[in-house]
């Protein structure tokens, strides 16, 4: 066991640390040696409907539903600022269990400060309208909280994508039920205790960690659902999908991507590698958003190519807590396996692997989950690396023509979630924008968001938003008042 994690770790229910029902635990691997990191409370179905029931009598009982949306905005800044102060501790937690480097686990922690505030900032302005109609009446809208609100989320970003649909829920005055992915609860599990030292309510934020399908799906097919947000793969948002519209419950989901990165021939070759490296090895490529796919202009695919092999063949690899390092291990041998298996794939269908390609086997790496960054080039049309979700750092690299075959390759996927153009020339990039079909498309620039711009996937990749301006509205309900002031006409 490691010192900077506790040996074992509870459900957190109704402002308390407890057990599950089933007294079941399952032990947490740290990816970067695959040996014992945690022990943590299993959930089960039992337990989901216990959290739900005590967030309905939380939402019913205590003052956060309430009009009093500045009073719940502070809570959520001394959530923030407690977070912030133990931000290293926080990223610590979170390099240790999922595998990412400590940078990149402080990048996502300040991520969740930033967005609670930011939720916080818009807790007071929640309000409705008056809408002129005809005669002595008066209409307007109220903005209610929904109630109990849903959260599923994934294991890349284990915090961050937990928190970006759970602060603005909160703030919207919601009773809030987490469950995180299996393999990553820590950091969840921790603010869940540290939200009761910032004075949330008891029962108002729950975190049940268990398997997807026994608790995941018992909490959004309990009657006391009113949404769900769920960010993960496909095939459980699918899933998650027709339990909600069993009973009619909004669902927001955030899928997966093979994100298309277009290079111009006018582009700035360093930094547009600089860019795309990023794009693909960050995270260990565990990202929706990666770009997964170049497509590299013609004319300058070999000289870009051969500046993003130079710098795959530089990353120092190790585990996420040590200096220096800059990528981490996968987060499971399972998950390890699966990346592999695409590249072998790859190989056997004749692409050739221009950086990478293997595992990381110099003493201690080869203990733990660590895979050389990736570049494939000359990949077959039907090989499955460019078409499904690797989730590992493999870049797929093709060349095109002119913008309209440019256009055509980016688009042909069913997923369009980000995508990335780089180029010298504005009237180029922004035409070629508006044609690629993806919720978010970023000119210069890796992928990059914040908690005020919007996240969405087209096609495939999801349904609904998370972030930006209209996130807490999204976790309320319009309520349309009609009042009638006429006076009574006299009796004569
Ligand atoms: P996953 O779908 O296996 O699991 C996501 C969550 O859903 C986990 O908490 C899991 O326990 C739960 N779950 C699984 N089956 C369920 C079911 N039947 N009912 C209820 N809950 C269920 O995904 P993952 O492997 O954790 O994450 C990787 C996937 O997430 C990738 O496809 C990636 O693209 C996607 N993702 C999307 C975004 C986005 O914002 N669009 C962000 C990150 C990850």
């Amino acid at each position: 066991m490691t010192e900077a994690v506790e040996p074992s770790y509870e459900l957190f229910i109704g402002g308390a640390s407890i057990p599950s029902s089933s007294g079941e635990r399952q032990t947490l691997i740290d990816p970067a040696n695959n040996r014992p990191l945690a022990a943590v409370a299993r959930g089960h179905a039992d337990d989901a409907r216990h959290a739900m029931e005590v967030a309905q009598a939380a939402f019913e009982a205590s003052w956060w539903a309430s009009d009093d949306g500045a009073r719940r905005g502070k809570t959520l800044f001394r959530l923030a600022q407690k977070l912030e102060e133990r931000l290293e501790e926080f990223a610590r937690l979170e390099t240790l269990n999922m595998g990412k480097t400590l940078r990149e686990s402080r990048g996502d922690v300040g991520f969740v400060v930033r967005t609670l505030e930011y939720a916080a900032g818009l807790a007071d302005k929640i309000q409705g309208e008056t809408i002129p109609v005809p005669g002595a009446r008066l209409d307007l809208t109220l903005r209610e909280p929904l109630g109990v609100t849903v959260h599923i989320a994934p294991w890349n970003y284990p915090l961050l994508l937990a928190m970006r649909s759970v602060a603005p829920a909160l703030a919207a005055g919601n009773a809030v039920v987490l469950k995180p992915a299996s393999l990553t609860p820590l950091t969840a599990l921790a603010l869940g205790r540290m939200s009761k030292e910032a004075l949330v309510p008891d029962g108002i934020f729950n975190v049940v960690p268990g398997p997807g399908k026994d608790v995941g799906e018992t909490l959004v097919a309990d009657a006391r659902c009113r949404s769900v947000s769920f960010t993960g793969g496909g095939t459980a948002g699918r899933r998650i999908a027709e339990v909600a519209a069993q009973h009619v419950v909004p669902a927001t989901l955030e899928l997966g991507g093979k994100g298309p990165v277009v290079v111009l021939p006018d582009a700035d070759l360093d930094r547009a590698a600089r860019g795309v490296a990023f794009g693909i090895f960050g995270n260990a490529g565990q990202m929706c958003w990666a770009g997964s796919r170049l497509l590299a202009h013609e004319s300058v695919a070999e000289t870009l190519l051969s500046k993003i092999a130079r710098i795959a063949e530089k990353y120092a690899l190790g585990p996420g807590v040590a200096e220096g390092v800059e990528m981490g291990p996968l987060v499971s041998r399972e998950h390890l396996e699966s990346v592999l298996q695409f590249i072998t794939e790859a190989e056997a269908s004749g692409a050739k692997v221009v950086a990478g390609g293997r595992r990381a086997t110099d003493a201690p790496l080869q203990e733990g989950n660590f895979l050389r960054p990736t570049v494939l080039s000359q990949l077959p049309a039907p090989a499955r690396v460019l078409k499904e979700e690797v989730f590992g750092p493999v870049l797929s690299a093709a060349t095109f023509t002119d913008t309209d075959d440019a256009v055509r390759q980016a688009n042909d996927t069913r997923y369009g979630l980000f995508a990335s153009v780089w180029t010298k020339e504005l009237a180029h990039a922004i035409p070629l924008a508006r044609r690629l079909e993806s919720g978010m498309v970023s000119i210069n620039e890796a992928p990059s968001t914040f908690p005020q711009t919007p996240f969405a996937g087209f096609k495939e990749s999801g349904l609904g938003f998370e972030q930006g301006i209209d996130s807490v509205r999204s976790y309320t309900r319009r309520k349309n008042v009609l009042i009638n002031y006429s006076l009574p006409k006299p009796k004569n």
